[in-house]
């Protein structure tokens, strides 16, 4: 059976990983469009190029290597090398290393595919222009109106960034893939979560990816004096914050599932100073779930329960849904692939949601896609530390290649499987 070199799958990943490096905090600093950034991509050409296979630059910036027979569909192997501030050296660039390791596994063992397989590290994943570009370019998710007007947190213009590097951000209407151009569209991903670390579980079979929905909430109470203010005459904005919170347990005891997920990420104060009882409070409010209906009922029940708050501590509360993301689905049929071949292989596994987003979700409905996960130790992701230990990194490319070969070689890989619709 062909195998997967580890040792040339950490060289890969430690090179990658010197683009952006910063020897002060130990963390990668390679976010989209920067001169690091860049260069990774042009790397990742040079690799494409010893390999023998065709690679080319899209409008998006996404870099596409191409191994195999012209004018079939694709297996399409795909991840991302740009990377959030002070990240870790695995986000993103496993998927993109892994999918070069299993062509060159491909080469050396002399398989010769039927329908050729793409790697194709995308541009912008991570959100610095607020979207994950390089994904919803392919997909059909981009608007020009966007494309003119994404900016980064500083007020940096997404269209001065690419321009910056010598792209044209309009191009990236003309990255479109049309569906039939792609047979399958497969991610491997570290987890970024503790589950399976503390389950002892080597690969997580992704069946969906939660939707989000994020609101900016304020309540509106009275500034008071902290010492003249008898505790029963006040109207506290941050009691009635702090009361919620506790509620968030009851609101997904009743309303939602175990994959539920509500957090309060932001808040701010006011007027934040120690000895006056705090008239507003500002927070985030971030919901999510796998099932539309069920994010819905979480929405209502937070409203519901906030109002039921405000009228107790005498305060006004006012929200705004600032996005609302629905839920994506991998695909039934890819999934019984992957998990056959982990079976096949005797890898542990479970089938499980994914909480964060990913590149998948955009092809979810374009193409039939699958996501799956290896182990991130202590489930630590975005931050230096974030480790994936080589032997599950070894493990995840091994399933990698026997889904693609699979996929790639056997006309009816997928043929013999139900398509299961999921809504
Ligand atoms: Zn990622």
């Amino acid at each position: 059976m062909a195998q997967v070199d580890i040792e040339r799958i950490e060289r890969d990943i430690t090179a990658v990983s010197r683009f952006g490096f910063n020897e002060a905090d130990g963390g990668v600093y390679r976010q989209a469009f920067t001169p690091e950034d860049m260069a990774a991509r042009a790397w990742l050409r040079e690799q494409f190029e010893s390999l023998g296979m065709t690679h080319e630059m899209d409008g998006a910036g996404n870099v596409i290597g191409r191994y195999g027979p012209a004018d079939m569909p694709a297996v399409v192997i795909a991840s991302h090398l740009d990377s959030v501030p002070a990240s870790g050296m695995f986000d993103g660039v496993l998927g993109v290393i892994a999918g070069l390791e299993v062509v060159r596994t491909l080469k050396e063992n002399g398989v010769e595919p039927a329908f050729p397989v793409e790697v194709i590290a995308t541009s912008e994943e991570e959100g610095r222009f607020g979207g994950m570009l390089g994904a919803q370019a392919p997909s059909g998710h981009l608007t020009r109106e966007w494309l003119d007007s994404a900016a980064d947190e500083h007020g940096l213009m997404l269209r001065d960034a690419m321009a910056a590097v010598g792209l044209d951000h309009l191009k990236a209407l003309h990255a479109y893939r049309r569906p039939e151009t792609i047979r399958a569209f497969l991610e491997l991903h570290v987890e970024q979560g503790p589950v399976l670390d503390t389950e002892k579980i080597t690969i997580g079979i992704v069946e969906g990816i939660s939707g989000v929905f994020k609101w900016k909430v304020r309540l509106i109470g009275k500034a008071d004096h902290a010492g003249t203010a008898p505790m029963d005459m006040r109207a506290d904005a941050l009691m009635g914050m702090v009361d919620f919170a506790h509620e968030i347990p009851r609101i997904i005891d009743e309303e939602g599932t175990d994959k539920s997920r509500v957090t309060i990420g932001h808040v701010a104060c006011k007027p934040g100073f120690p000895h006056t009882v705090p008239g507003e409070v500002d927070f985030t409010i971030v919901g999510r779930d796998l099932d539309h209906d069920k994010m819905k009922a979480l929405a209502e029940a937070c409203e519901r329960v906030l109002s039921a708050i405000a009228r107790k501590h005498k305060l006004h509360f006012e929200y705004e849904q600032m996005s609302w993301l629905e839920p994506a689905y991998c695909d039934r049929a890819i999934m019984d692939l992957i998990e056959d071949q982990t079976r096949k292989l005797g890898y542990s596994y479970k089938i499980m949601p994914s909480g964060a987003g990913h590149d998948v979700q955009f092809f979810c409905e374009h193409t039939r896609a699958g996501l799956f996960f290896v182990p991130s130790v202590k489930g630590v992701s975005h931050a230096p530390d974030e480790w994936t230990h080589w032997s599950d990194i070894e493990r995840g490319t091994q399933l990698l290649y026997e889904c693609v070969t699979e996929l790639a070689c056997n006309e009816a890989a997928l043929s013999d499987r139900s398509e299961v619709e999921r809504a």
